[in-house]
């Protein structure tokens, strides 16, 4: 498994040029150099070197990182900021109990617990049987919500959908930076993939499918070198492009204007955008800051919550601005983060739900 000092070379390669903090939508509320990529590395490297300790106040600066990567997207460095983060996170993690008390609850209680009950309601929905087929990878969404949207959309397409009950994509525990619970995701993931013989993997939720493809990268000592090839071997592909390269003809039943929030994981957004200008009876407006964070990893952040809500605000602000009906977007935690600080004052709702069900 990867560790902080394995990226001690992409670390080096901050130039502190200062770019990122015109991105960062922490950097923005909070004006402080140490939330942002450029303060962070400079702590990072003092952590390397043996000059700073992996101390709680180090850590509070990772946690106030959204994981959202926009600034990544503008640094001339390249560096992956979000995976130097991680690995970061990791190095406390594994020091520090009470993180691992975190994780505990996290995946027994809201990413088990909770999908267990509901998934006894909702069960898989039945495909049609077509001669192309691809795996369908629900995650938690499939769970909470049914599988009925995605299986409709593809079976219209004659696509056939076969959607076993997958475990979460482990996301949630990157970011907290517990590497090895992400490692069991990835594990479980590798258990069902095998029982199919089918190399293409599709998804509807932006953060599934970077977990998927990021799965290669942070696969540790006890994934075989067979099952890594197994993961390069695989095709991971958003229900998007699906629809863009078979020039889905779709409609709505009566005209809708409708915004969209890009999700920081969507890499393809303009198939999305080609999607939303070629369904009949839709009206796309494209808000202000469409492309920024909602700002989901803040939600669970209490004692920061003078600075998270600026971001939600912002946010919400864009929205209403808007005047659309709805706001669409591809992620269960960004679509669960606009509910939240909705406020009721505008609907959200998953674009592939959205298209099949109106
Ligand atoms: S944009 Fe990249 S190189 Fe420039 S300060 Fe930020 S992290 Fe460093
Ligand atoms: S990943 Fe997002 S929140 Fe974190 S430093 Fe980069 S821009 Fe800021």
């Amino acid at each position: 498994m990867k560790q902080l000092k394995d990226f001690k070379e992409e670390i080096h390669k901050c130039s502190k040029c200062g770019l990122c903090q015109g991105e960062c939508p922490v950097y923005q509320v909070t004006g402080n150099d140490c939330a942002v990529s450029r303060g962070l590395f400079v702590m990072l490297k003092g952590v390397l070197n043996g000059d700073l300790k992996m101390s709680k106040t180090i850590n509070r600066y990772l946690d106030l990182c959204l994981k959202c990567g926009a600034c990544t997207k503008f640094c001339p460095s390249g560096i992956d900021v979000v995976d130097v983060i991680i690995s970061a996170k990791f190095e406390y993690f594994k020091k520090h109990p009470f993180e691992r008390l975190k994780t505990f609850v996290q995946k027994y209680f809201v990413f088990g617990l909770i999908p267990r009950i509901v998934r006894t309601f909702i069960r898989p929905t039945k495909s049609k049987k077509f001669e192309k087929k691809v795996l369908y990878f629900g995650g938690c969404g499939s769970k909470l919500k049914g599988d009925k949207s995605i299986v409709k959309l593809l079976n219209s397409l004659e696509i056939e959908v076969i959607n076993p009950l997958f475990h979460c994509c482990g996301i949630p525990y990157f970011t907290r930076g517990d590497l090895r619970e992400f490692n069991k995701s990835i594990k479980s993931y590798l258990e069902i993939i095998k029982k199919y013989d089918i190399k293409e993997v599709v998804t509807t939720c932006a953060s599934c499918e970077k977990s998927l493809k990021d799965y290669v990268k942070w696969a540790g000592e006890n994934i075989s070198n067979e099952d890594i090839d197994l993961l390069k071997e695989i095709k991971v592909k958003n229900v998007y492009e699906y629809l863009r390269e078979n020039n889905a003809k779709l409609a709505l039943k009566k005209q809708v204007k409708v915004a969209y929030h890009k999700p920081c994981n969507i890499n393809n957004y303009n198939d999305i955008e080609w999607l939303l200008k070629n369904t009949e009876n839709v009206e796309y407006v494209e808000m202000a800051d469409f492309d920024k964070c909602c700002g989901l990893n803040g939600l669970s952040k209490i004692k920061e919550y003078k600075i998270m809500k600026q971001i939600f605000d912002n946010k919400r602000k864009n929205i209403l601005e808007a005047k659309a009906n709805f706001v669409l977007t591809s992620c269960l935690g960004c679509e669960v983060a606009l509910k939240i600080y909705s406020l009721g004052q505008y609907k959200v709702c998953d674009l592939i739900d959205f298209i099949a069900n109106n």
